[in-house]
């Protein structure tokens, strides 16, 4: 038998246990999202709605040092712009809150006693001063300093120290952290390995006694990203944690807390990286500045540099087409299909097909979706949204006309910012003529020509694209000229330089009187 992706069912304790599908996204608001963290968002959101299951936000604020205040409202924003908005979370629908990790700080402290009382973390009084001195030996003599089984009996903590001395210490105030007993190797001997099964990399094991023994809990107050990610995933009746690999090496430390805990693991998923365009490594924020293309989906301002950063939104990419490429980053849905609704994602999203290897961004193909939507889009919707910019620009013009221009225009617009670019002309006479093409096409005669051009306008009685183009083709042909020879000063008339839709579509739009009118005015010029 042929063995697939669907018969070789990596993850059998997700097929059965789709109920009541809840997961997580939890970001820590330390700036704006990169589009890593968005694609991680998403992925989240299909799993939940492929199984009817519920999307949370959660705020990983403990790193009080890495906050940044419009961070989790740049976040929700995000969310929001790409459709695909959490269902619980700060402010809504707060039933296992608060959502925000800096809100419950008060939980974790109980929790952390828990592991301690039974001998599964321990007090720790070690200064930096001393760790620092420890690490230098180390890399004096070649080896590297971690603070676990081998050592933690000869350093300051409470397994080195008598109850006395510990408690001493505790009521004096000395700074102490928690730190888990990641590995015993009297009681353990034979498990010094974690097993567990990534529901996109299948079986995966980590060696525990080369791990250290990791900071849960500071005398601050404040819990470790560990610690309270676990905590709030098991209080919060997480079924599915979907991240980014860059967790991967932390998930042997989780695996380590929930059986600390005595409680069940969710099943865990980690996303592949999303790669730089060109060559390997990681795609990061230069990359975008180096190559001109945006890294966040909203722009976004760093208040303390005053820097500000491109974003998708910003930048003209529909939110549909900037969602339809980030699903395809390191998901494929195993055929050809590549335009997909969010709603048609929904449905088509297995985690199974998500691949383990890293997936590479790339600029042209994000703007080669975003033509297509523009594509798919109504002309009426393009409208509305050129018509902001013509606002801007002071000019007014009926829907219809707004309409029939966006469909002669779009399929040479990646961006509707592109459109102006594309269609002034028939908005505004032209100002300037095209040097080059003035000197290639505007000829000795061409003057006499275009007045004689004129004159046939004027005959034509109903001015329609097609009326016209049949007189002014017999003309033509009755002159026993080159086709060139009017069209192309007749364009430039028009348009100012050699470029646009079909001219007598131009014509049309702008009516009899104006496209007199830019002769006239391009006979004085030229
Ligand atoms: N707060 C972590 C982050 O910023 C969350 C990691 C996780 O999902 O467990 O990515």
């Amino acid at each position: 038998m042929l063995i697939t992706i669907e018969n070789l069912s990596l993850h059998p304790k997700t097929n059965d246990k789709m109920n009541n599908v809840r997961v997580r996204f939890a970001p820590s608001p330390t700036g704006p999202l990169h589009i890593g963290g968005i694609r991680t968002a998403l992925f989240n959101y299909l799993f939940a709605k492929k199984y009817k299951g519920t999307f949370i936000l959660r705020i990983e604020d403990t790193d009080q040092t890495r906050y940044v205040a419009n961070a989790e409202q740049y976040i929700i924003d995000a969310l929001n712009w790409c459709n695909i908005p959490f269902e619980e979370g700060p402010g809504k629908n707060e039933k296992f809150g608060p959502y925000r990790q800096s809100e419950r700080k008060h939980i974790y402290k109980q929790y952390v006693e828990k592991l301690i009382e039974n001998g599964k973390a321990y007090y720790a009084f070690d200064t930096n001063e001393e760790l620092d001195f420890h690490r230098v030996d180390h890399e004096e003599k070649g080896k590297t300093f971690i603070y676990n089984w081998h050592n933690r009996a000869k350093l300051t903590n409470s397994i080195s120290l008598s109850k006395e001395e510990v408690a001493k210490k505790l009521a004096n105030g000395d700074k102490y952290v928690v730190r888990f007993k990641m590995h015993e190797p009297n009681i353990e001997e034979t498990e010094a390995t974690i097993k567990t099964v990534d529901m996109i990399r299948g079986d995966v094991s980590f060696r525990k006694d080369i791990l250290d023994d990791k900071i849960l809990f500071k005398s601050d107050g404040m819990p470790t990203y560990h610690l309270a990610n676990i905590v709030d995933d098991h209080l919060m009746e997480i079924t599915h944690v979907i991240r980014g690999e860059e967790w991967l090496p932390s998930l042997p430390l989780h695996i380590a807390l929930y059986d600390a805990f005595g409680w069940k693991a969710p099943e865990f998923a980690h996303l592949p990286l999303i790669l730089k365009p060109v060559g390997k490594g990681k795609l990061s924020k230069r990359d975008g500045d180096k190559l001109g293309f945006p890294v966040f989906p909203l722009a976004y301002k760093n208040e303390e540099t005053g820097e500000i950063s491109r974003g998708y939104r910003e930048d003209g990419y529909f939110s549909d087409a900037f969602i339809n490429m980030l699903a395809l980053l390191g998901w494929n849905p195993g055929t050809e299909q590549e335009i997909f609704s969010l709603a048609q994602l929904c449905d088509a999203f297995t985690i199974e097909r998500v691949s383990k290897s890293g997936a590479k961004f790339s600029p042209d193909k994000t703007n080669w979706f975003n033509q297509q939507y523009m594509l798919l889009k109504s002309d009426e919707e393009l409208a509305s949204l050129y018509m902001t910019i013509l606002a801007e620009k002071d000019i007014k013009k009926d829907k219809e006309f707004v309409i029939k221009v966006v469909s002669l225009i779009k399929e040479r617009a990646t961006f509707v910012t592109d459109f102006w670019d594309l269609s002034n002309f028939f908005f505004e006479a032209p100002t300037t003529y095209n040097e080059k093409a003035v000197k290639k096409q505007w000829k000795e005669d061409t003057a006499e020509l275009m007045k004689e051009l004129i004159g046939i306008i004027e005959s034509v009685e109903d001015f329609n694209s097609l009326n016209f183009e049949t007189k002014v083709k017999e003309w033509i042909t009755a002159k026993e000229i080159g086709f060139g020879k009017v069209m192309q000063p007749f364009r430039l008339s028009l348009v100012g330089e050699l470029k646009g839709p079909h001219l007598f579509d131009i014509a049309e739009m702008i009516g009899k009187e104006e496209t007199i009118n830019r002769i006239n005015k391009a006979i004085h010029a030229l």
